[in-house]
């Protein structure tokens, strides 16, 4: 019997942080893991929202959406594709399932499922983020999928959103090995063990792993921001505006523990409500109740309100309040707010002693841009210091090393990282050879 061929071609994540679209052939059978949008490429060229993207055929030929056949729904050929794979539902790893041919199946985490659909209901329709009709086929960590010749695991992984996973995929070849994004330093450091744990078993012959983190590393922890944004909230007189992304179920659980812990209440944005309200639906974790005497709902002041607004704003009646609401009560509060809401401060006119928590990655993190320039004039105009408490969602340098050292994959490929060749001279005395990826180059497993 002729043995089948396996490969790994990239069409994104490679020398870039994010965007990646890995295809996995096994003889006939072909998986991509991840689709997702590509921010560094996409701001070579656009500027949203006056410069953005019109159509698929401006992303194609710009090379922001890569060239695949058989794949996109504007494609009228019949699909050339078993399925996509998706380790979770961060923007740069989803968001370009919006272009992916509706029968080609979807398997992704039951957490990625709710995030990604909560999403889109929250949005307005998106040339780029479009979720309808995707035949999703969600899982739970350890269950197989069998796809053609290649029989998939997912594997839990502890990462800045909820649901993420790696996968461990038994090909004709032997195991090939994905790490999605990844970390040991957050709340959940057991899962990651128990995936490294798992693919070490399956004695992979290759690893695709993040590699994000080679400079800028450092030594923290969810638990020691916690403590760090604890003791802020308890230094404060006035309102503590904190900005987080509001995907950050782990980040907002803390926010929500110190608020109760300083006899402060949490006011959480309309999205973060819509989203936590989706997210109690799932029970594999826990997400603070709405319905908590310290949550309130904040909401921004606007003109008209989307279906979503109005839900949410119905069902928790008092516990939504205003700009001016949160003027009366700000040493009451720790107010969730994002770069988009700073104009809500003409309103709330923050006293003096209020301070601005930046609790996401600087200068930019999987879901927003932060515009450094102007969150200063505002923070200057209202006189708020601005604090930086946070810690990444990926693995640091050293962890990352000693994990793949244990893994013991016999090849490894780096994405998700601007620092492919420093990725390589550092991990040069491991055993397994470092590819340094090139973009949609075949690589024979
Ligand atoms: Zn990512
Ligand atoms: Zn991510």
């Amino acid at each position: 019997m002729v043995k089948n061929k396996t490969a790994l071609t990239f069409y994104g994540g490679v020398n870039e942080i994010g965007g990646n679209k890995i295809l996995l052939q096994d003889g006939d059978t072909k998986v991509f893991l991840d689709f997702g949008m590509s921010f560094a490429l996409k701001k070579q060229f656009y500027s949203p929202p006056f410069l953005s993207p019109k159509t698929e055929k401006s992303l194609q030929e710009l090379g922001i959406l890569p060239r695949i056949e058989g794949i996109y729904k504007f494609d009228p050929k019949p699909p050339d594709m078993d399925a996509v794979f998706i380790s979770h539902a961060h923007m740069d790893h989803s968001a370009y399932l919006s272009f992916v041919k509706r029968e080609i199946p979807v398997y992704c985490g039951e957490t990625s499922k709710i995030i990604l659909q909560a999403l889109s209901e929250i949005r307005r329709a998106d040339l780029e983020f479009d979720v309808e009709d995707l035949q999703f086929q969600p899982f739970r960590t350890g269950k197989k999928i069998r796809v053609g010749s290649l029989e998939i695991e997912p594997v839990h992984v502890d990462h800045s959103v909820p649901g993420a996973y790696g996968f461990i995929i038994h090909t004709s070849n032997g195991a090939v090995v994905y790490t999605g994004d990844f970390r040991v330093h957050g709340a959940k450091p057991e899962m990651t063990r128990e995936f490294a744990e798992k693919a070490k078993k399956a004695e992979p012959v290759a690893i695709v792993t993040e590699a994000t983190n080679m400079t800028g590393a450092s030594v923290s922890s969810e638990t020691d921001v916690e403590s760090r944004l604890s003791q802020i909230v308890k230094q404060t007189s006035g309102i503590v505006l904190a900005d987080f992304a509001h995907t950050d179920v782990d980040r907002l659980n803390s926010f929500y523990r110190i608020a109760k812990k300083h006899g402060r209440c949490l006011a959480v944005s309309l999205r973060q409500a819509f989203l936590l309200e989706a997210l109690r639906s799932d029970k594999g974790f826990k997400v603070p109740d709405l319905n908590d005497e310290t949550m309130l709902i904040f909401r921004k002041s606007k003109k008209t309100r989307d279906k979503w607004e109005k839900q949410i704003m119905e069902c928790y009646g008092d516990k939504v309040k205003d700009a001016f609401d949160v003027s009366k009560q700000q040493c009451k509060l720790v107010l969730a707010m994002s770069f988009y809401d700073l104009e809500e401060l003409v309103e709330i006119q923050p006293e003096a002693g209020s301070c601005y928590v930046l609790s996401a990655s600087e200068p930019f993190n999987e879901e927003m841009e932060i515009d450094f320039e102007r969150l200063m004039n505002w923070l200057g105009h209202y006189g708020l210091p601005q604090y930086h408490a946070h810690v990444s969602g990926h693995i640091m340098p050293l962890q990352l090393k000693a994990v793949l050292k244990d893994i013991g994959a016999s090849q490894i490929f780096p994405v998700h990282t601007e620092n492919t060749e420093l990725f390589g001279k550092f991990l040069r005395d491991l055993k397994g050879k470092i590819i340094i990826t090139q973009k949609e180059k075949e690589y024979r497993i």
